[in-house]
């Protein structure tokens, strides 16, 4: 019998670690690595090993996943001084879970192939009820081979992965999703927020949209949080709104997005480490 894939894990936050928790499940070997270490230490208890660089990853693992806040954690976990890169391997294939540029996703695949490895972008769409349950979607660009590779891992995350195109057209997928994300965020906060301005009561008006056409998983996902005011972050507005600017960088410019684009880098101040569905606090603060 085929010995299972050694995979590496790199990045144990909200999402990473009931994702990396999924492959230590399915009986496969997981290499941790976090930058602050206690989070990786926590998962050793349910069987990682914990590497102490992200170097020390790739020369142990086949399959390496990522899964970090941004274009700035990604650049470091590469070229860090004990980055990726300083592997003294080869052959090895990168993941890249996070949602980021599909600029930073060319940089680093071509930096991955002058060192010999393969690299996906691959982010995802679901928060982490879904990352939990290995319900998310999975969006990827790059090179059908690696794609084939990194499928069977991908079926413990997932209940979608699809290839959409070369380098990058996975962040580009997950930033059209989440210029959407923004508008349901924001549509709902303004139709609660009319509601409320009426004199309406927030529950008859969820209670409502559930049974209408306009019932969303989005809003079985928030409708809680907003009758509770309960605004612990499962998706962070910072992300979304860091998610925004993305798309605005690679060229979105129309009314709503610009519109949404505008409110999300406002609410970040103030509400950057709560919920995306913070958005309506903020909107009645104005
Ligand atoms: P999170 O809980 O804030 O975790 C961020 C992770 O990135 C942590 O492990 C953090 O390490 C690491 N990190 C940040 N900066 C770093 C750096 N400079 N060097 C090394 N590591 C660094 O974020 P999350 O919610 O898991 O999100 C992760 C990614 O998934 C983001 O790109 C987000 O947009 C995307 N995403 C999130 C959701 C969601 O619902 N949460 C859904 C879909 C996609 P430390 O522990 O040391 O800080």
């Amino acid at each position: 019998m085929e010995s299972p894939t050694t995979t590496g894990w790199i990045g144990l936050g909200n999402m990473g670690k009931p994702m990396a928790r999924r492959l230590l499940a399915a009986g496969l070997p997981v290499i941790a690595y976090n930058r602050s270490p206690a989070k990786a230490e926590a998962l050793r208890a349910e069987g990682a090993t914990v590497a102490p660089t992200p170097a020390a990853v790739l020369d142990a693992a086949q399959v390496v996943f990522l899964m970090v806040s941004d274009d700035q954690a990604t650049r470091e976990l590469f070229t860090g001084e004990h980055g990726l890169l300083q592997s003294s391997t080869t052959g090895k294939l990168v993941v890249n879970m996070s949602t980021v540029s599909p600029g930073i996703s060319q940089e680093m695949a071509e930096l991955s192939r002058a060192h010999g490895h393969e690299y996906l972008d691959a982010p995802v769409s679901g928060s982490v009820k879904q990352a939990e349950t290995g319900q998310l979607a999975i969006m990827v660009g790059g090179d059908e081979a690696a794609f084939k590779q990194a499928q069977p891992l991908f079926a413990h995350l997932g209940k979608l992965a699809l290839r959409v195109g070369p380098t990058g057209a996975g962040n580009n997928a997950k930033l059209a999703m989440n210029t959407l994300l923004g508008f349901q965020a924001q549509g709902l906060a303004e139709a609660v927020l009319f509601a409320q301005q009426h004199g309406l009561q927030t529950a008859d008006l969820l209670e409502l949209i559930k049974s209408s056409a306009l019932a969303s998983v989005f809003l079985n996902l928030k409708g809680d949080a907003i009758l509770n005011e309960n605004y612990q972050a499962a998706f962070a507005l910072k992300l979304l709104a860091k998610d925004l600017r993305l798309a605005k960088a690679e060229g979105s410019d129309t009314p709503l997005a610009n519109v949404v684009h505008q409110t999300f880098q406002e609410a970040e101040t103030t509400h950057g480490d709560e919920d995306v569905i913070a958005i309506l606090k903020h909107l009645k603060q104005q």
